[in-house]
């Protein structure tokens, strides 16, 4: 089985990956949706972050 980066993550439609939303006339404020990180987990990148931590 291989798993691809775009299986586990994909980037954050809420900020368009750039981490930070823009508002018109306000200061850039960080993306609560990916936490200023420009991507999200996908359900399958999830599973595989919470058997990383278990093995850690
Ligand atoms: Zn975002």
């Amino acid at each position: 089985m291989s798993i691809s980066m775009d299986d586990l993550e994909l980037s954050c439609w809420e900020c368009e990956g750039k981490g930070v939303i823009e508002q018109q006339g306000k200061q850039q404020t960080e993306c609560p949706k990916c936490e200023g990180k420009g991507t999200v987990l996908t359900a399958q990148g999830q599973t595989l972050l919470h058997f990383i931590k278990k093995h850690l």
